[in-house]
């Protein structure tokens, strides 16, 4: 038992310091990956479940490391959120989708929106607020054409100063989606006092929509949802037939590797104005 003891310790110490050597490079490198540039958004279709019509994008962030090659953001996001550094370059990735929907200026569908993800730390400050105010002003976005995603988690820590922020972001028509819905830890006693507008369901939701069978949580989450005059998002739409379940049901939008992946914007641009992938 002693030297499995002493085998746990040592394999630890080897993972923390592999963990801890990656950290130290990778936080150096944030902040001048995004002074070089080498964080880029691709953007993925949100879909009328219905009709198919496409009424916007979700903006994704890629990172072009120049050693390290390509890095998902589910290896840099949960490093970016323990160090702090999140704050920051989600405001960096804010104003690329910024400067991207001006690119866009006047060639995009009416009220055509890009959803960009942020960490609930935001909502801990009234600055959050001012920044997007600025984004609107100095980028001249159509009102309402930039939608911010959370997770519900940092929100119902400080309530009233969450509301007090969403209804400064309401002066932009910044309409608020809670991401990954029913996943985690849901006090479903607050939601009703939040101004929020959307609800994304949760891929493992849609993922269990294979087959003939009843589906009672993704019921339950749609019959909450209209109760609370929220529109609803189904993320991870992968099968022809979890999209005809879904057209069963009064939930609005969609968004899946079915209908197209996430991809650079002037691909993203192509599809939705030809309906074909470049
Ligand atoms: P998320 O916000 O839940 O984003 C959805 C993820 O599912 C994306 O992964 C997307 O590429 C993927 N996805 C979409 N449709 C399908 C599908 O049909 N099947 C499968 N298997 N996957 C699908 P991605 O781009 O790797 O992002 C992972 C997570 O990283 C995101 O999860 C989000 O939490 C975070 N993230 C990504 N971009 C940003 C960003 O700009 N800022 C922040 N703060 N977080 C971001
Ligand atoms: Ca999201
Ligand atoms: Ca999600
Ligand atoms: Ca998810």
């Amino acid at each position: 038992a002693k030297s499995l003891g002493r085998g746990k310790v040592q394999f630890f110490n080897d993972t923390m310091r592999q963990k801890l050597k990656g950290a130290a490079l990778l936080e150096s490198d944030i902040q001048s990956g995004m002074n070089k540039h080498e964080f880029a958004l691709f953007y993925q279709p949100i879909f009328t479940i219905q009709t198919g019509e496409i009424i916007g994008f979700e903006a994704l962030v890629r990172w072009h490391h120049p050693e390290r090659g390509f890095i998902s953001p589910a290896d840099f996001i949960p490093l970016a959120e323990e160090t702090g550094q999140i704050l920051a370059l989600d405001l960096h990735i804010l104003e690329l989708a910024a400067k991207q929907l001006r690119l866009w200026h006047g060639t995009l569908p009416k009220d055509f929106k890009v959803t960009v993800n942020v960490s609930s730390k935001h909502f801990s400050t009234l600055e959050f607020a001012d920044f997007i105010q600025r984004l609107y002003f100095e980028y001249k976005l159509p009102l309402g054409s930039l939608c911010i995603e959370i997770t519900e988690s940092g929100l119902i820590e400080n309530l009233s100063l969450a509301t007090e922020i969403i209804e400064k972001l309401k002066t932009c028509g910044v309409k608020l989606c809670l991401d990954d819905f029913g996943t985690g830890y849901s006090a479903l006693g607050y939601l009703h006092q939040l101004p929020i507008h959307i609800l994304k369901i949760d891929k493992s939701f849609i993922d269990n929509l294979n087959c003939g069978e009843n589906h009672p949580l993704v019921d339950a989450i749609l019959t909450l949802a209209s109760a609370l005059e929220f529109d609803v998002v189904a993320e991870g739409i992968e099968t022809q037939t979890q999209l005809d379940v879904l057209k069963q049901t009064k939930c609005q939008y969609g968004q899946g590797f079915l209908v197209a992946k996430p991809m650079p914007a002037k691909q993203a641009f192509t599809f939705l104005t030809t309906g074909k992938l470049s």
